[in-house]
């Protein structure tokens, strides 16, 4: 409410007929004063905001004089053309009395770049071990033939005949406080100030092309999958200038053959046969990185794990690697030779019904139980 305002003079400690000079010192040393990031006492966001409001209409000889006239009334009817300070951080407050000054409307705003994402896949080996890829995207790229500004080169853009440039419009209204001076944005410019008569004919005044980007991108060992890497910068180019966005490439890892992955570890199956489990071997397997050991116990039982370590996938943030772990599985021959049946049944003799002799306390129990 207009009433519960402060004077725009008094926020800022100065008088009425202040100079331009005066008013800008005063601000200053508010906003050092109470800027959010300096100064966490309740209440400062407050005076932050109401010296910035203040600074804002005082510091526009055009605001000021009908500031002047109207007082808070003014403010209230525009001068809401999106521009001002707000969220500013205080580097912004430099910036806008040592460089550029102050801008409103929309001329001087920067805006990042869209990111964007693209998918990756991968090998095991490859997520195991890292790889250089190259991949390919669309993105728009600045355009060369105008260097992003969608002018034609030779050709400069015109102050805008609606507004004379300044980005917005004045109208002035009568009400019963006495004549009243809305300004909005200038629809034709949309708040530019120019206009582009000869749009660049590459871009057709977009200042960008759709363009393939081709990026060699290293992977870094022991990735997994689901997991995204972010390419600072990679992304869409910023309007009118701005920083671009980012690239995010989200990896895919496809399954493998043999092995499978679980956490660091990599997991393995290995058929043996019934001799080999139940006499013990020491066999040789390829593994993803060159030939291993695995030593098969006498009286091996399916299913028995036996780990390799060191020989799993990278730990992406640390020195070491996970384990192999082979999980050893006893198949059961369903083709046998003559001489394969004569042999088994030789052997069958010896045993006393049950089986492996390990089991049979566990098929006794069993039996129990049924009998009662
Ligand atoms: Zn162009
Ligand atoms: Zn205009």
């Amino acid at each position: 409410m207009a009433t519960t305002k402060r004077d725009y003079y008094e926020v800022l400690g100065v008088g009425r007929s202040a100079s331009e000079d005066a008013i800008r010192k005063a601000y200053r040393k508010l906003a050092f004063q109470f800027h959010p990031d300096r100064n966490r006492e309740p209440g400062a966001a407050e005076r932050f905001k109401e010296a910035q409001e203040a600074y804002e209409t005082l510091a526009d000889g055009d605001k000021r004089a009908l500031y002047d006239r109207y007082g808070h009334l003014a403010s209230e009817r525009g001068f809401s053309n999106g521009g001002g300070f707000a969220g500013f951080g205080i580097e912004d407050i430099f910036e806008s009395f040592f460089g550029a000054a102050a801008g409103t409307g929309r001329r001087g705003r920067v805006q990042r770049g869209a990111d964007l994402r693209t998918d990756v896949t991968l090998t095991l080996e490859e997520a195991v071990f890292g790889a250089e890829k190259e991949i390919s995207y669309p993105k728009h790229e600045v355009c060369g033939h105008c260097t992003g500004r969608g002018i034609e080169p030779g050709s400069e853009p015109v102050v805008c005949p609606r507004c004379n440039g300044t980005g917005e419009l004045r109208r002035a209204q009568q009400s019963i406080f006495g004549q009243m001076v809305n300004v909005s944005m200038c629809d034709r410019c949309r708040g530019e100030g120019t206009l582009v008569q000869d749009p660049c004919r590459e871009c057709r005044g977009q200042g960008s092309v759709r363009a393939t980007k081709t990026l060699r991108v290293n992977i870094p060992a022991g990735i997994d999958d689901n997991s995204q890497i972010r390419l600072s910068n990679e992304g869409e180019p910023g309007p009118r200038g701005g920083p671009p966005g980012h690239l995010y490439l989200v990896i895919h890892v496809q399954s493998h053959r043999y092995f499978r992955r679980q956490g660091n570890d990599l997991l393995v199956e290995l058929p043996i046969n019934i001799a080999q489990a139940a006499l013990g071997d020491e066999l040789e397997i390829e593994s993803l990185d060159g030939p291993v050991q695995v030593k098969v116990a006498p009286g091996t039982q399916s299913g028995r794990m036996v780990r390799v370590r060191g020989k799993g996938v990278p730990y992406l943030r640390e020195q070491g690697r996970g384990d192999l772990q082979i999980r050893l599985k006893v198949s059961t021959p369903t083709d046998l030779t003559p001489t394969q049946r004569e042999l088994l049944e030789k052997l069958a003799e010896t045993f006393d019904g049950v089986g492996p002799h390990e089991d049979k306390g566990l098929f006794e129990k069993f039996k129990d139980a049924i009998i009662g």
